[in-house]
């Protein structure tokens, strides 16, 4: 059964995308079978796993509303490697219309719910919003990844995100916890960072991931060619931070794989 990560932050920018996109990848050349849930508007994780956001037959939209099955709107993608619940400008009038709904915030779970069996990991790309949609990723999830830039005001942002969990714990889901904090586009020898650093790893010790990821071009570059940066240069040192990142995840979380389960029951 798929353990659920969102991975959010409210602050538009800070490397959601890049690490949902990333760690996605670096889990699948791990052999992790995984699926990525695009739960932005913008789509920037559907297009960066090499799917065209535009053209979708089928997007997460559809599976929140329930006018499809959440089987027929998943799509592997090859290039990527892993499976992809890909979103679009139409997941922009969802809210509304979500908001009218009874059970408005169980939706992305009751979906989730149906396939959970068949990946060992599933990742949810948050749009920069404590919305509806958040909430509902929120309430899907077994843990929060939250990516942040070591600067004054993500402390202020986070400290937004923590109350935000404690509500759905309190209200819909008392497994949620905060899985932990990446430091991103990080680069020590800026001073302010440093110090940034070093209040969150006071606050929140151990759930501040040991791996750091720096600013790296190639990482920006990769979305362009449709791939997460893991894939597209492997080699790059931010590639080469991901895929740590991904090795210190699996381990902390003890993920395993289906393959390797099903070898041992046999
Ligand atoms: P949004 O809030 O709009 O969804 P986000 O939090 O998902 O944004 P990303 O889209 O991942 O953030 O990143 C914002 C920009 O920063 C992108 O152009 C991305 O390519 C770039 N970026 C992210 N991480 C890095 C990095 N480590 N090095 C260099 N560029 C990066
Ligand atoms: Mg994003």
């Amino acid at each position: 059964m798929a353990k659920i990560y969102s991975v959010a932050n409210q602050k538009g920018g800070v490397g959601k995308t890049t690490t949902t996109v990333n760690l996605a990848g670096a889990l699948g050349k791990l052999g992790y079978k995984v699926l990525l849930v695009d739960l932005d508007p913008q789509g920037n994780a559907t297009t960066g796993s090499g799917l065209e956001k535009n053209t979708l037959n089928l997007s997460v939209y559809d599976v929140l509303n329930e006018d499809a099955s959440i089987s027929d709107a998943i799509q592997y993608s090859e290039t990527a490697g892993y499976s992809v619940l890909g979103s679009n400008r139409r997941l922009a009038g969802a809210e509304e219309e979500l908001l009218q709904c009874s059970g408005k915030e169980l939706k992305l779970r009751k979906g989730l719910e149906q396939i959970q069996d068949q990946y060992d990991v599933i990742l949810i790309d948050c749009p920069p919003t404590l919305s509806i949609l958040t909430i509902n990723a929120f309430c899907a999830s077994n843990g929060l990844i939250i990516p942040m830039t070591c600067e004054y005001f993500s402390l202020e942002g986070v400290s937004d995100l923590v109350i935000s969990v404690k509500a759905v714990r309190e209200q819909v889901n008392s497994d949620l916890v905060i899985t932990g904090l990446l430091r991103v586009k990080f680069d020590p020898r800026v001073t302010l960072q440093k110090e940034v650093s070093e209040e969150l790893i006071n606050f929140f010790g151990k759930r501040v991931y040991g791996t750091v990821i720096p600013t790296n071009v190639r990482l920006a570059e990769a979305p362009g060619y449709g791939l997460p940066g893991v894939l597209y240069e492997p080699s790059s040192r931010g590639a080469q931070a991901y895929t740590s990142f991904a090795e210190e995840f699996a381990k902390k979380e003890n993920l395993k794989k289906r393959k390797a389960l099903k070898k041992k029951e046999a």
